[in-house]
Formats: C-alpha cells, structure tokens, sequence
C-alpha cells in the first residue's frame, strides 16, 4: 500500500490583508487529520513559511515550498536554496510546476538540478509533469509526460524524496479534468515508466493527479488506480474546500 499525499498548493495567495481565511485553513488542519489516512501538506508562498512551519509544528500537518535554487548559496540574487527552505521549517518543495515552466522557461534539465538540490537539502521534492492542451489534442500525451519524467528526474530519486504530480496544463484552474479513463491511463504509462527507470523505489513511489480537484470530485479521482493523493490549487485556499477534498481518505 501507498500511503497518499494532499498536497495545498497556494501559489502567490496569502496576502496578509486576506489571510484570514488562508490562516484558518492551516489552523483547520492542524487538528483533524489523525484520520485521514494521507499525508497532508501546505505549500504557501516563501514568506509564510517560516511561521506557517511554526504554527504546525507537533501536528500532522506538513509545510511546503513552491520552488528552490539548484545551488546550496551564492550569487543568485532573489533565490532561495533549498538549504534555506528546510532551514524555514518546509519539509518538502513542489518542482517545475507548468506555472513555473511557462513563466520562467524552466526546463526539465533545470527541474531536475532542482531535484537533486531538494534530496541534497533533505527535503521531499513534489516533480510536476503534464500537457498541454495542444499535446493532448495532437495525440502526444504520454509522449510529454514520459519525456517530461525522464529528464526531471536525477539518480538517487526513491520513493521517500519523490513523489510526482501529474497535472494537465488545461485542468489547471479550469474546472475541466481528464476523464476517469483518461487519467487512468497516464498514471498506468508513469507508473511503468517510474519502475523501468527507477526500480522498485519507482513501484512505490507516490503519483499525485492536480487540476481543478475540487470537493465534488475528490473521491472520484483519487479511487482512481495509481491515483496516490491530489495536488491542489484553488480549493485548498479554503478550509471547508480543503477538509472536504481529504475525506477522500476518511
Ligand atoms: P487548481 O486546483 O486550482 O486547478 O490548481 C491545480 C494546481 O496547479 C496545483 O498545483
């Protein structure tokens, strides 16, 4: 058995004039969660981090970055190590997600350096993979996402510092998901490919689905097979959104 991940992804949201209702959703998960039989993380931006780490600190809930610097230090101004981001309080950073590709241009060799900085810092790197629209309409799918998955992915990857997150472009912040059938079968192409190239440590590896889950059809998705928790956006910026999604693993 793979014990999954529900990962909150809140992007650049969080400012402290609307942190209210941000605030209350950690605070939400730092209590319930001896139930849900999923690990549970936030990843707010940088500047929460520290705080966040703090105000979760003995519970369940786990505290994220967005992205890290491939180097330990240097002159790399606006950057943050990954060294750093442990040393905030994260546990874990989500890499080259489509966000950062499209608006940074990281590549996937970036993504990878990425990854070896977040297993050298100690922490769980959360590797996003997926298409876009035009790829998916043009038949490419699992093309893109086992490219995108070879070449992220640096040696020494096991399935305690990885988890992937496969989030098609076009189900980000849309309200549009692949069919059941749909994902089913690029999680079944990962899964193959991360046991071919990893081993065993890629048969236990955890393959997350993000875009557009949403409480009506959390549940759905994550029965779905080698669905191993959600990657979410939007709807973990609100607790009552949060908590219901993570009955899921009620
Ligand atoms: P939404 O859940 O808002 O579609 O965002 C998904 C996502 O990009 C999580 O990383």
């Amino acid at each position: 058995h793979i014990r999954p991940l529900v990962a909150g992804n809140w992007k650049m949201n969080g400012l402290k004039d609307s942190l209210g209702e941000a605030v209350s959703v950690r605070d939400a998960l730092t209590g319930p969660l001896a139930t849900i039989n999923a690990d549970v993380m936030i990843a707010p931006p940088a500047t929460l981090i520290a705080s966040f780490a703090a105000a979760a600190a003995g519970s369940l809930l786990r505290i994220g970055a967005q992205d890290c610097h491939a180097r330990p230090s240097g002159a790399h101004t606006g950057d943050i190590a990954a060294e750093m981001l442990k040393d905030a309080g994260a546990t874990a950073v989500i890499l080259g997600h489509s966000e950062r590709r499209a608006d940074h241009g990281e590549t996937s060799a970036e993504v990878k350096a990425k990854t070896a900085a977040a297993h050298r810092a100690g922490l769980v790197a959360v590797v996003c993979i997926g298409e876009t629209q035009g790829e998916r309409a043009a038949g490419a799918t699992l093309n893109v996402v086992s490219r995108q998955l070879q070449s992220s992915l640096p040696a020494g990857a096991t399935a305690a510092n990885t988890v992937i997150a496969y989030e098609p472009v076009w189900a980000i912040g849309t309200g549009l998901t692949p069919t059941p059938g749909d994902i089913e079968a690029v999680h079944a192409a990962i899964r193959r490919d991360l046991s071919e190239s990893v081993g065993v440590e890629g048969t236990k590896m955890r393959v997350l689905y993000g875009g557009s889950v949403k409480p009506d059809n959390a549940a759905a998705l994550m029965a779905i097979p080698n669905v191993n928790g959600a990657l979410v956006g939007g709807a973990s910026l609100k607790a009552s959104d949060f908590l219901a999604i993570l009955r899921a693993y009620e």
